[in-house]
């Protein structure tokens, strides 16, 4: 049987498309490390290189996020108007199952990684079912490493997007992790992890750990980091600003090579951050210490960026989300000491 895993292009002129450089989907490659090597297998980025429609192939595997889903659709469409099977995954499948039924033979939701080699025999054998889903979450320490060499070679920012852990400890109103994993903060065994560190190619050893919280489970954090350590490298990935009160941790990122992390500060008001925190979290991601801590939220993220900065070298990022962000405090921020330390900056 012949597959090819498929990650749509961005819409034509937004930002994603214009510039230079792309980011590969880390869920194919690691799919394509699920897949059985009898299988003929393949990964097309859209974003690099032109879909041929009318190539052979017996199950093509698209996933998307949200922005790429109605390319996702089109692209579906096409291979089932010439009669080839079609299951479509993705943080957008998931959330709108039917929606992509509409355009596919089966929906993966959610994870799929425990139930792709159920699709596959399925759809060996022409049984495949509109929708599947995963009894239980994946177990991280059964991961394989990523095909990443189905990658183009050229093209992308990051070539090497690491996963370490899956989910998030916290629980933000407005954020969509939590609803995907759970409230479970899952890891993967960091000798997995430095197995996979040390199958990287050398020359492309800049990585993306894509964890949407590398740091939410300090014990792991400080195993991993360590482990990194030992290693000459240089990374980026995701955290909160709560971490930069920690100083061992900070230092040990800095030792491990982290080059940036990318934090949202959601919001410098404090009545915006503290209204989110009607939610269920019990530590506050947004707010620095504990749950007990009474330090204003707007007062100490900058001081403790500006601290931050000086150990990891930049790519801080700062999103304002409310309606109500004016330009309060954002512009004396956008030329405060700490934006020369930030690489990029979202409104
Ligand atoms: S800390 Fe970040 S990843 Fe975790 S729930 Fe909040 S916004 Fe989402």
């Amino acid at each position: 049987m012949k597959i090819s895993f498929i990650i749509p292009r961005w819409p034509k002129n937004s930002f994603w498309d214009v510039i230079a450089f792309k980011f590969p989907l880390l869920s194919s490659s690691l799919l394509a490390g699920l897949t059985p090597s009898h299988y003929q297998f393949r990964i097309i980025d859209e974003s690099l290189a032109e879909i041929d429609f009318d190539q052979e192939v017996d199950l093509v595997a698209i996933t998307a996020i949200t922005p790429l889903a109605p390319r996702g659709y089109e692209i579906a469409d096409e291979f089932r108007r010439r009669g080839k099977k079609v299951v479509v995954g993705g943080i957008h499948a998931s959330w709108l199952p039917e929606e992509a039924k509409a355009h596919s033979d089966s929906v993966a939701i959610g994870e799929a990684d425990e139930v792709w080699s159920e699709i596959l025999e399925d759809a060996e054998k022409g049984t495949m079912k509109p929708f599947y889903r995963q009894k239980e979450r994946t177990d991280l320490s059964r991961l394989p490493i990523p095909r990443r060499d189905l990658f183009p070679t050229r093209g992308y920012l990051f070539h090497n997007l690491v996963q370490t852990t899956r989910g998030c400890p916290y629980d933000c109103e407005f954020c969509s992790v939590t609803a995907l994993h759970g409230r479970s903060y899952r890891m993967r065994p960091v000798s997995e992890v430095e197995k996979e560190i040390q199958s990287l190619e050398r020359s492309k050893a800049y990585i993306f750990f894509v964890d949407d919280n590398l740091v939410g489970n300090l014990s792991h954090a400080k195993e991993l980091l360590t482990m990194l350590s030992h290693y000459r490298l240089r990374w980026v990935s995701q955290g909160p600003i709560h971490i930069a009160e920690d100083k061992e941790m900070v230092s040990l990122m800095a030792k491990a090579g982290c080059h940036g992390l990318f934090i949202g500060f959601e919001s410098l008001r404090e009545e915006n951050l503290t209204s989110w925190e009607s939610a269920s979290t019990e530590l506050k991601p947004t707010r620095m210490g504990s749950k007990d801590s009474t330090t204003p939220a707007s007062e100490s993220m900058v001081p403790l960026s500006l601290a931050m900065t000086t150990m990891i070298p930049r790519c801080l990022m700062i999103f304002w989300s409310l309606p109500n962000e004016t330009e309060w405090k954002g512009r004396s921020f956008l030329f405060s000491p700490l934006s020369l330390g930030l690489g990029s900056i979202n409104g």
